[in-house]
């Protein structure tokens, strides 16, 4: 389960660092059927790091939690790494004392324990992961959870918290916990919608600049969104794009005295570049257009996971021009340009192919 390996082995420096992550650290994720430290699994070990498997909302020992976790670091420190976070990118060395002085709590949540959807996307992970899409049995409740690790003090600000699933709005419990964490005052949170449906907590959300919504559009017309969705439901979508971002406060929301959130940013749309079905100037075009008309001031992208893996080995250099293509209209509409994390890897790791990418300057431009 754990291995030795010689790269994570910090014991010849001269003060205590190891290797470790902020989701080994303070992390929590709710599957459908377990419970993991994180949801990350773009490498090849593969992540989502067990904490218990067979799990349905039972009460949590979190002084085991803490424990298991407290093992990542003794072991880390000798270079023994977990099996499923092996070349994780999320592993860095920091100092011992670094690691350990901020205690034991959680602050990144990632709430994905149920998979009903209002959309039919040809991409979908069910086909990945059908064990965490068998809906043989209801749905556990998180909120009661999520209210006793506030009162114990367990859950805490500074991190980050996400939903997965499945579609957000559609689960039953979906606005009572945002409401809960808005009431509480957390930040970071992020809502990755089908947009079919209209939130009116997402709405206040974005109004006090503590939550971002990102609306799975990837299309600029209805006939591509049909096609992609396998829903139609583009206009409704859009218009509900519109009402999210007019709920805009074009101003910087302070969150804590160092850190602040663009409230210009908190609704957006995304577009998974789908080679083939969607991968056109003009659809592009379209869409950031219709985002701009609709008062939406980002551009996010991402790559179809399946077409991905497919290519690793053998990228063509047409998905990279493609890529600076949308680079050029995104600056043309100005408009915040984002790169979801896959993407952003495939850039890295081909620095040679994309000279015009600078990840230290692309997002001041
Ligand atoms: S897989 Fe990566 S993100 Fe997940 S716990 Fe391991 S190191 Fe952290
Ligand atoms: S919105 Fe997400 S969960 Fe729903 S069908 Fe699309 S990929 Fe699957």
């Amino acid at each position: 389960m754990f291995r030795y390996h010689e790269k994570y082995d910090c014991t010849n420096e001269s003060k205590s660092v190891f290797y470790s992550c902020p989701w080994i650290q303070h992390g929590l994720v709710f599957f459908k059927y377990k419970l993991t430290m994180c949801c990350y699994c773009g490498h090849s070990a593969e992540g989502h790091t067990l904490i218990r498997d067979n799990y349905s909302g039972q009460a949590l020992d979190f002084e085991h939690i803490f424990k298991q976790k407290h093992e990542f670091n003794r072991l880390a420190k000798k270079g023994l790494i977990h099996e499923n976070c092996t070349d994780c990118p999320f592993l860095i060395p920091r100092w011992a004392e670094h690691w350990e002085q901020d205690g034991d709590y959680i602050s990144n949540l990632y709430i994905s324990h149920w998979t009903e959807c209002n959309s039919k996307c040809i991409y979908c992970f069910a086909a990945q992961h059908p064990e965490e899409f068998d809906n043989r049995n209801k749905t556990y409740s998180v909120l009661p959870i999520i209210k006793n690790m506030l009162k114990e003090n367990i859950l805490r600000r500074g991190g980050s918290i996400h939903f997965g699933g499945g579609e957000p709005t559609m689960l039953p419990e979906f606005e009572d916990i945002i409401r809960l964490l808005l009431d509480y005052k957390f930040y970071d949170l992020r809502v990755h919608t089908s947009g079919i449906k209209y939130s009116p907590i997402l709405e206040r959300g974005i109004r006090e600049g503590r939550l971002r919504v990102i609306v799975s559009v990837d299309a600029g017309c209805r006939e591509t969104f049909k096609e992609i969705k396998r829903v139609d439901a583009y206009d409704i979508v859009r218009e509900n794009v519109k009402k999210y971002a007019s709920a805009q406060v074009l101003r910087r929301h302070a969150l804590t005295p160092d850190l602040y959130m663009l409230g210009s940013i908190c609704a957006g749309t995304k577009f998974i570049i789908i080679p083939g079905i969607n991968d056109t100037e003009e659809e592009v075009e379209n869409w950031i257009k219709r985002d701009v008309q609709d008062g939406i001031h980002t551009t996010i992208i991402d790559i179809e996971e399946n077409w991905y893996k497919e290519n690793e080995q053998n990228l063509p250099q047409s998905i990279f021009d493609f890529i600076y293509t949308i680079y050029n209209l995104s600056k043309k509409y100005g408009t915040h340009f984002e790169l979801y994390e896959r993407v952003e890897n495939m850039l890295l790791e081909n620095q040679e192919r994309v000279p015009w990418y600078n990840r230290d300057t692309i997002y001041k431009d």
